[in-house]
Protein backbone atom coordinates (compact mmCIF):
# COMPACT_ATOMS: atom_id res chain seq x y z
CA UNK A 1 0.00 0.00 0.00
CA UNK A 2 1.48 3.43 -0.79
CA UNK A 3 0.54 6.43 1.63
CA UNK A 4 -0.81 8.74 -1.25
CA UNK A 5 -3.42 10.98 0.59
CA UNK A 6 -7.04 10.86 -0.42
CA UNK A 7 -9.74 13.00 1.02
CA UNK A 8 -13.46 13.26 1.32
CA UNK A 9 -15.47 16.07 1.87
CA UNK A 10 -18.52 14.09 3.23
CA UNK A 11 -21.93 16.68 3.47
CA UNK A 12 -24.06 14.44 5.04
CA UNK A 13 -26.46 17.06 4.88
CA UNK A 14 -26.78 20.59 3.16
CA UNK A 15 -29.08 21.80 5.53
CA UNK A 16 -28.23 24.33 8.04
CA UNK A 17 -29.31 25.76 11.55
CA UNK A 18 -27.56 29.38 10.36
CA UNK A 19 -27.96 32.07 7.89
CA UNK A 20 -24.46 33.20 6.56
CA UNK A 21 -24.34 35.90 4.18
CA UNK A 22 -21.93 34.19 1.98
CA UNK A 23 -22.40 30.58 2.03
CA UNK A 24 -22.44 29.02 -1.00
CA UNK A 25 -24.71 25.86 -0.34
CA UNK A 26 -27.57 25.16 -2.19
CA UNK A 27 -29.93 24.41 1.33
CA UNK A 28 -31.93 21.16 1.00
CA UNK A 29 -33.36 19.11 4.07
CA UNK A 30 -32.17 15.94 2.40
CA UNK A 31 -30.42 13.52 4.81
CA UNK A 32 -27.67 11.11 4.04
CA UNK A 33 -29.89 7.60 5.29
CA UNK A 34 -27.92 5.04 7.52
CA UNK A 35 -28.97 2.34 4.43
CA UNK A 36 -27.34 3.79 2.37
CA UNK A 37 -23.57 4.12 4.07
CA UNK A 38 -23.16 0.60 3.31
CA UNK A 39 -22.98 1.09 -0.27
CA UNK A 40 -20.93 4.91 0.10
CA UNK A 41 -18.45 3.19 2.23
CA UNK A 42 -18.35 -0.10 -0.68
CA UNK A 43 -17.58 2.64 -3.85
CA UNK A 44 -14.57 4.46 -1.59
CA UNK A 45 -13.04 1.81 -0.21
CA UNK A 46 -13.26 -0.25 -3.98
CA UNK A 47 -11.67 2.96 -5.11
CA UNK A 48 -8.82 3.13 -2.40
CA UNK A 49 -8.18 -0.70 -3.65
CA UNK A 50 -7.78 -0.03 -6.97
CA UNK A 51 -5.67 3.11 -6.72
CA UNK A 52 -3.41 1.52 -3.82
CA UNK A 53 -4.49 3.72 -1.19
CA UNK A 54 -4.29 2.62 2.36
CA UNK A 55 -6.38 5.99 4.26
CA UNK A 56 -8.73 8.31 3.62
CA UNK A 57 -9.82 11.04 5.72
CA UNK A 58 -13.13 11.89 5.86
CA UNK A 59 -13.99 15.39 6.95
CA UNK A 60 -17.62 15.88 8.01
CA UNK A 61 -18.82 19.13 6.89
CA UNK A 62 -22.86 20.63 5.91
CA UNK A 63 -24.59 22.47 5.70
CA UNK A 64 -24.30 21.95 9.54
CA UNK A 65 -22.90 18.19 10.51
CA UNK A 66 -24.29 18.36 14.02
CA UNK A 67 -27.78 18.16 12.59
CA UNK A 68 -27.08 14.51 12.03
CA UNK A 69 -27.40 13.90 15.51
CA UNK A 70 -24.06 12.07 17.57
CA UNK A 71 -26.20 8.52 17.38
CA UNK A 72 -26.18 8.76 13.31
CA UNK A 73 -22.70 9.30 13.89
CA UNK A 74 -21.56 6.10 16.11
CA UNK A 75 -23.67 4.26 13.19
CA UNK A 76 -22.13 5.52 10.68
CA UNK A 77 -18.77 5.24 12.46
CA UNK A 78 -19.27 1.12 12.82
CA UNK A 79 -20.48 0.75 9.59
CA UNK A 80 -17.19 2.52 7.85
CA UNK A 81 -14.78 1.02 10.44
CA UNK A 82 -15.97 -2.94 10.25
CA UNK A 83 -16.20 -2.41 6.43
CA UNK A 84 -12.87 -0.97 6.19
CA UNK A 85 -10.82 -3.51 8.93
CA UNK A 86 -12.08 -6.46 6.99
CA UNK A 87 -10.41 -4.84 3.75
CA UNK A 88 -7.36 -3.79 5.45
CA UNK A 89 -7.98 -0.18 5.12
CA UNK A 90 -8.41 3.03 7.76
CA UNK A 91 -10.95 6.04 7.66
CA UNK A 92 -10.02 8.40 9.61
CA UNK A 93 -12.34 11.23 10.33
CA UNK A 94 -12.56 14.92 11.32
CA UNK A 95 -15.51 17.33 11.65
CA UNK A 96 -15.76 20.55 10.58
CA UNK A 97 -19.23 22.51 12.81
CA UNK A 98 -20.69 25.90 13.06
CA UNK A 99 -20.85 25.16 16.63
CA UNK A 100 -24.05 26.62 17.34
CA UNK A 101 -25.45 23.04 18.47
CA UNK A 102 -22.96 21.66 20.33
CA UNK A 103 -24.13 20.21 23.64
CA UNK A 104 -22.19 18.02 25.92
CA UNK A 105 -24.24 15.31 24.51
CA UNK A 106 -21.66 15.32 21.74
CA UNK A 107 -18.68 14.48 24.03
CA UNK A 108 -18.26 10.91 23.83
CA UNK A 109 -18.41 11.30 19.91
CA UNK A 110 -16.21 13.96 19.53
CA UNK A 111 -13.12 12.11 21.59
CA UNK A 112 -13.86 8.75 20.30
CA UNK A 113 -14.58 9.27 16.48
CA UNK A 114 -12.73 13.15 15.88
CA UNK A 115 -9.70 12.50 18.03
CA UNK A 116 -11.26 15.00 20.86
CA UNK A 117 -10.49 18.10 17.82
CA UNK A 118 -13.19 20.39 16.24
CA UNK A 119 -13.08 22.40 13.42
CA UNK A 120 -15.24 25.73 13.61
CA UNK A 121 -15.55 28.91 12.16
CA UNK A 122 -15.78 32.73 13.35
CA UNK A 123 -15.23 36.04 11.60
CA UNK A 124 -14.03 39.24 12.60
CA UNK A 125 -15.51 41.65 13.06
CA UNK A 126 -18.83 39.16 12.71
CA UNK A 127 -21.10 40.67 10.27
CA UNK A 128 -21.85 37.99 7.83
CA UNK A 129 -22.02 34.84 10.55
CA UNK A 130 -25.74 35.16 10.86
CA UNK A 131 -29.01 33.28 12.83
CA UNK A 132 -31.67 32.61 11.21
CA UNK A 133 -33.39 36.07 12.67
CA UNK A 134 -30.83 37.78 11.01
CA UNK A 135 -28.47 38.76 13.86
CA UNK A 136 -24.48 38.62 13.85
CA UNK A 137 -24.52 39.78 17.45
CA UNK A 138 -26.75 37.00 18.74
CA UNK A 139 -24.65 34.00 16.74
CA UNK A 140 -21.44 35.44 18.40
CA UNK A 141 -22.99 35.49 21.73
CA UNK A 142 -23.79 31.71 21.48
CA UNK A 143 -21.22 30.88 19.27
CA UNK A 144 -18.34 31.95 22.03
CA UNK A 145 -20.66 30.40 24.87
CA UNK A 146 -20.71 26.78 23.15
CA UNK A 147 -16.56 27.29 22.66
CA UNK A 148 -16.21 27.86 26.09
CA UNK A 149 -18.44 24.91 27.09
CA UNK A 150 -16.57 22.79 24.35
CA UNK A 151 -13.23 23.67 25.26
CA UNK A 152 -14.00 23.36 29.21
CA UNK A 153 -14.94 19.69 28.19
CA UNK A 154 -11.23 19.22 26.71
CA UNK A 155 -12.22 19.61 23.38
CA UNK A 156 -9.51 21.08 21.30
CA UNK A 157 -10.96 23.70 18.38
CA UNK A 158 -9.63 25.24 14.95
CA UNK A 159 -11.41 27.89 13.96
CA UNK A 160 -11.47 29.02 10.26
CA UNK A 161 -12.14 33.01 9.81
CA UNK A 162 -13.12 34.17 6.35
CA UNK A 163 -11.83 37.68 5.77
CA UNK A 164 -14.19 40.04 4.59
CA UNK A 165 -13.73 43.69 4.03
CA UNK A 166 -14.80 44.37 7.25
CA UNK A 167 -11.76 42.76 8.74
CA UNK A 168 -9.90 45.16 6.31
CA UNK A 169 -11.61 47.71 8.20
CA UNK A 170 -10.72 46.19 11.11
CA UNK A 171 -6.95 45.56 11.06
CA UNK A 172 -4.44 42.70 11.15
CA UNK A 173 -3.64 44.41 14.90
CA UNK A 174 -7.43 43.72 16.06
CA UNK A 175 -7.67 41.02 14.02
CA UNK A 176 -5.18 38.99 15.94
CA UNK A 177 -5.64 39.96 18.90
CA UNK A 178 -9.46 38.92 18.56
CA UNK A 179 -8.37 35.65 17.63
CA UNK A 180 -5.22 34.94 19.87
CA UNK A 181 -5.91 37.05 23.02
CA UNK A 182 -9.23 37.37 23.52
CA UNK A 183 -10.62 34.07 22.30
CA UNK A 184 -7.26 32.82 23.48
CA UNK A 185 -6.83 30.40 20.55
CA UNK A 186 -3.70 28.63 19.22
CA UNK A 187 -4.95 26.87 16.36
CA UNK A 188 -6.88 28.73 13.46
CA UNK A 189 -6.90 29.49 9.72
CA UNK A 190 -7.58 32.95 7.48
CA UNK A 191 -9.15 31.76 3.91
CA UNK A 192 -9.65 34.51 1.40
CA UNK A 193 -13.25 34.73 0.12
CA UNK A 194 -15.61 34.01 -2.73
CA UNK A 195 -18.65 34.93 -3.99
CA UNK A 196 -19.45 31.60 -4.44
CA UNK A 197 -23.11 29.43 -4.99
CA UNK A 198 -26.26 30.57 -5.43
CA UNK A 199 -26.60 34.30 -6.96
CA UNK A 200 -27.45 36.65 -3.59
CA UNK A 201 -27.63 40.32 -3.10
CA UNK A 202 -24.44 40.28 -1.17
CA UNK A 203 -21.79 37.97 -3.21
CA UNK A 204 -20.41 40.79 -5.14
CA UNK A 205 -19.45 42.45 -1.78
CA UNK A 206 -16.91 38.93 -0.86
CA UNK A 207 -14.26 39.69 -3.77
CA UNK A 208 -11.92 41.41 -2.11
CA UNK A 209 -9.44 44.31 -3.63
CA UNK A 210 -6.06 42.58 -4.18
CA UNK A 211 -3.75 45.19 -2.91
CA UNK A 212 -5.66 45.82 0.60
CA UNK A 213 -6.03 42.53 1.03
CA UNK A 214 -2.15 41.81 0.59
CA UNK A 215 -1.50 44.46 3.01
CA UNK A 216 -4.00 42.81 5.91
CA UNK A 217 -2.15 39.65 4.89
CA UNK A 218 1.60 40.59 5.00
CA UNK A 219 0.39 42.50 8.27
CA UNK A 220 -1.05 39.53 10.29
CA UNK A 221 1.91 37.26 8.67
CA UNK A 222 4.22 39.35 10.89
CA UNK A 223 2.28 39.74 13.79
CA UNK A 224 2.27 36.22 13.80
CA UNK A 225 6.20 36.04 13.76
CA UNK A 226 6.43 38.41 16.20
CA UNK A 227 3.84 37.49 18.68
CA UNK A 228 2.83 33.56 17.97
CA UNK A 229 5.03 31.08 16.41
CA UNK A 230 7.41 30.89 19.48
CA UNK A 231 4.50 30.81 21.28
CA UNK A 232 3.32 27.90 19.87
CA UNK A 233 0.16 29.54 17.89
CA UNK A 234 -0.58 27.47 14.53
CA UNK A 235 -1.74 30.32 11.61
CA UNK A 236 -2.49 28.91 8.89
CA UNK A 237 -1.55 29.54 6.07
CA UNK A 238 1.42 31.28 6.94
CA UNK A 239 2.69 27.92 9.93
CA UNK A 240 2.72 25.60 6.68
CA UNK A 241 4.63 28.22 4.29
CA UNK A 242 6.77 28.67 7.24
CA UNK A 243 7.57 24.97 7.17
CA UNK A 244 8.12 24.96 3.72
CA UNK A 245 10.26 27.25 3.16
CA UNK A 246 12.34 26.32 6.20
CA UNK A 247 12.59 22.96 4.45
CA UNK A 248 10.47 20.76 6.66
CA UNK A 249 7.18 18.33 5.86
CA UNK A 250 4.53 21.01 4.81
CA UNK A 251 0.95 20.44 4.52
CA UNK A 252 0.03 23.10 2.10
CA UNK A 253 -3.53 24.34 1.58
CA UNK A 254 -5.70 22.71 -0.56
CA UNK A 255 -5.28 26.10 -2.77
CA UNK A 256 -1.50 25.64 -3.07
CA UNK A 257 -1.85 21.75 -3.55
CA UNK A 258 0.36 20.64 -7.14
CA UNK A 259 -4.00 20.15 -8.54
CA UNK A 260 -6.35 19.62 -5.48
CA UNK A 261 -8.40 16.90 -7.71
CA UNK A 262 -5.45 14.79 -6.81
CA UNK A 263 -6.31 14.36 -3.63
CA UNK A 264 -10.04 15.64 -2.62
CA UNK A 265 -13.20 14.71 -3.57
CA UNK A 266 -16.54 15.54 -2.25
CA UNK A 267 -19.92 13.49 -1.92
CA UNK A 268 -23.61 14.87 -0.82
CA UNK A 269 -26.41 12.77 0.89
CA UNK A 270 -27.72 12.02 -2.51
CA UNK A 271 -24.21 10.74 -3.63
CA UNK A 272 -23.29 13.52 -6.07
CA UNK A 273 -19.25 13.98 -6.13
CA UNK A 274 -17.64 16.91 -7.00
CA UNK A 275 -14.78 18.59 -6.64
CA UNK A 276 -15.17 19.94 -3.23
CA UNK A 277 -17.85 21.20 -1.04
CA UNK A 278 -17.74 24.12 -2.95
CA UNK A 279 -19.39 22.78 -6.00
CA UNK A 280 -21.32 19.82 -4.74
CA UNK A 281 -24.45 21.48 -4.27
CA UNK A 282 -24.47 24.55 -5.88
CA UNK A 283 -22.38 23.85 -9.12
CA UNK A 284 -24.25 20.94 -11.31
CA UNK A 285 -22.23 21.74 -14.67
CA UNK A 286 -19.05 20.58 -12.46
CA UNK A 287 -20.60 17.51 -10.91
CA UNK A 288 -18.37 14.29 -11.66
CA UNK A 289 -20.88 11.76 -11.81
CA UNK A 290 -23.34 9.95 -8.52
CA UNK A 291 -22.19 7.26 -6.39
CA UNK A 292 -24.88 5.96 -5.85
CA UNK A 293 -25.91 5.34 -9.94
CA UNK A 294 -22.50 4.35 -10.53
CA UNK A 295 -20.71 1.48 -8.94
CA UNK A 296 -17.40 2.56 -10.08
CA UNK A 297 -15.41 5.66 -8.70
CA UNK A 298 -12.06 5.22 -9.94
CA UNK A 299 -14.24 5.19 -13.53
CA UNK A 300 -16.28 8.17 -13.02
CA UNK A 301 -13.14 10.14 -11.75
CA UNK A 302 -11.05 8.90 -14.93
CA UNK A 303 -14.23 9.74 -17.73
CA UNK A 304 -15.89 12.49 -16.03
CA UNK A 305 -15.30 15.94 -18.26
CA UNK A 306 -16.19 18.13 -15.70
CA UNK A 307 -13.14 16.29 -13.63
CA UNK A 308 -10.93 16.61 -16.73
CA UNK A 309 -11.01 20.35 -16.52
CA UNK A 310 -9.63 20.32 -13.19
CA UNK A 311 -7.06 18.14 -13.69
CA UNK A 312 -5.90 19.57 -17.07
CA UNK A 313 -6.21 23.06 -15.02
CA UNK A 314 -2.54 23.54 -13.85
CA UNK A 315 -1.06 22.51 -17.29
CA UNK A 316 -2.97 24.96 -18.91
CA UNK A 317 -1.86 27.91 -16.83
CA UNK A 318 1.54 27.25 -17.43
CA UNK A 319 1.21 27.62 -21.24
CA UNK A 320 -1.68 30.53 -20.95
CA UNK A 321 -1.14 32.60 -18.04
CA UNK A 322 1.52 33.94 -16.49
CA UNK A 323 2.38 31.50 -14.30
CA UNK A 324 5.30 29.98 -16.56
CA UNK A 325 7.27 32.96 -15.08
CA UNK A 326 6.28 32.86 -11.65
CA UNK A 327 8.88 31.84 -8.76
CA UNK A 328 6.23 30.81 -6.82
CA UNK A 329 5.26 28.43 -9.83
CA UNK A 330 6.52 25.37 -7.58
CA UNK A 331 4.73 26.15 -4.48
CA UNK A 332 1.02 27.75 -6.13
CA UNK A 333 0.25 26.24 -9.20
CA UNK A 334 -2.59 28.93 -10.10
CA UNK A 335 -4.38 28.89 -6.69
CA UNK A 336 -7.87 27.90 -6.33
CA UNK A 337 -10.01 26.83 -9.61
CA UNK A 338 -13.08 27.77 -6.91
CA UNK A 339 -11.91 31.52 -6.45
CA UNK A 340 -10.79 32.09 -10.14
CA UNK A 341 -14.44 30.29 -11.09
CA UNK A 342 -15.91 32.67 -8.63
CA UNK A 343 -14.45 36.00 -10.09
CA UNK A 344 -14.21 35.13 -13.90
CA UNK A 345 -16.70 32.11 -14.93
CA UNK A 346 -13.86 29.97 -15.43
CA UNK A 347 -11.73 27.75 -13.84
CA UNK A 348 -9.00 28.38 -16.85
CA UNK A 349 -7.30 31.19 -15.61
CA UNK A 350 -4.80 32.35 -12.59
CA UNK A 351 -6.77 32.70 -9.32
CA UNK A 352 -7.27 36.41 -8.98
CA UNK A 353 -6.00 36.58 -5.34
CA UNK A 354 -2.42 35.75 -7.35
CA UNK A 355 -0.90 39.44 -5.89
CA UNK A 356 -1.99 38.10 -2.29
CA UNK A 357 -0.33 35.15 -2.67
CA UNK A 358 2.90 36.40 -3.81
CA UNK A 359 2.71 38.47 -1.12
CA UNK A 360 2.76 36.17 1.50
CA UNK A 361 5.47 34.14 -0.51
CA UNK A 362 7.65 36.68 -0.49
CA UNK A 363 6.95 37.36 3.46
CA UNK A 364 7.63 33.35 4.18
CA UNK A 365 11.03 33.07 2.07
CA UNK A 366 12.12 35.98 4.52
CA UNK A 367 10.79 35.15 7.44
CA UNK A 368 11.76 31.92 6.31
CA UNK A 369 15.39 32.82 5.94
CA UNK A 370 15.57 34.67 8.87
CA UNK A 371 14.28 31.10 10.93
CA UNK A 372 16.67 29.04 9.29
CA UNK A 373 19.63 31.17 11.01
CA UNK A 374 17.93 30.71 14.34
CA UNK A 375 19.33 27.96 16.09
CA UNK A 376 16.43 25.40 15.58
CA UNK A 377 14.57 24.21 18.36
CA UNK A 378 11.07 24.29 16.69
CA UNK A 379 9.30 21.43 15.54
CA UNK A 380 7.13 20.71 12.20
CA UNK A 381 4.70 23.69 12.26
CA UNK A 382 2.00 22.80 9.93
CA UNK A 383 -0.92 20.85 11.39
CA UNK A 384 -1.20 17.29 11.15
CA UNK A 385 -4.51 17.55 9.45
CA UNK A 386 -5.34 18.29 5.54
CA UNK A 387 -6.39 22.19 5.58
CA UNK A 388 -9.49 22.87 3.03
CA UNK A 389 -10.04 26.29 2.05
CA UNK A 390 -13.65 26.44 1.67
CA UNK A 391 -15.65 28.49 4.07
S1 LIG B 1 -21.49 28.94 5.71
FE1 LIG B 1 -21.73 26.99 6.83
S2 LIG B 1 -22.58 27.59 8.84
FE2 LIG B 1 -22.95 29.32 7.44
S3 LIG B 1 -25.01 29.02 6.56
FE3 LIG B 1 -23.52 28.05 5.15
S4 LIG B 1 -23.41 25.91 5.79
FE4 LIG B 1 -24.34 27.07 7.50
S1 LIG C 1 -11.30 25.17 -2.28
FE1 LIG C 1 -10.32 25.44 -4.32
S2 LIG C 1 -8.33 24.44 -4.18
FE2 LIG C 1 -9.58 23.71 -2.45
S3 LIG C 1 -10.44 21.77 -3.20
FE3 LIG C 1 -11.96 23.42 -3.60
S4 LIG C 1 -11.51 24.11 -5.71
FE4 LIG C 1 -9.74 22.91 -5.02
S1 LIG D 1 1.40 33.51 -7.57
FE1 LIG D 1 0.12 34.13 -9.31
S2 LIG D 1 1.46 33.97 -11.13
FE2 LIG D 1 2.42 32.82 -9.43
S3 LIG D 1 1.74 30.69 -9.75
FE3 LIG D 1 0.32 31.69 -8.30
S4 LIG D 1 -1.37 32.49 -9.54
FE4 LIG D 1 0.35 32.02 -10.94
Amino acid sequence: MNHRSFSVILLPTSQCNVACDYCFEKKDPHRLSLEVVPVLTKRLLDHMEREDIAECEIFWQGGEAFLMGPEWYVAVRTIMEQAATARGHRFVHSMQSNLIGYSPAWNDLIFDMFGGSLGTSMDYPNLHRKMFNGSAESYTDTWRKRLDEARGAGIHIGVIAVLHQGSLEAGAEAFYHFFTRELGLDDFQVNTPFPGGPANDSASGFQLDPKELSRFMGELFDLWIADGIDRGVALGPFDALIDHFTGRPARLPCIWKENCSNQFISVDSKGTVAQCDCWVTSEPDYHFGNLFLEPDLTRMLGESPARRKFVERPGKLVLEADCLECRFLSICHGGCPVRTHAALGTIDAKDPYCEVYKTVFTRAERHGQMLRNLPSSMSTLTSEKESISSN
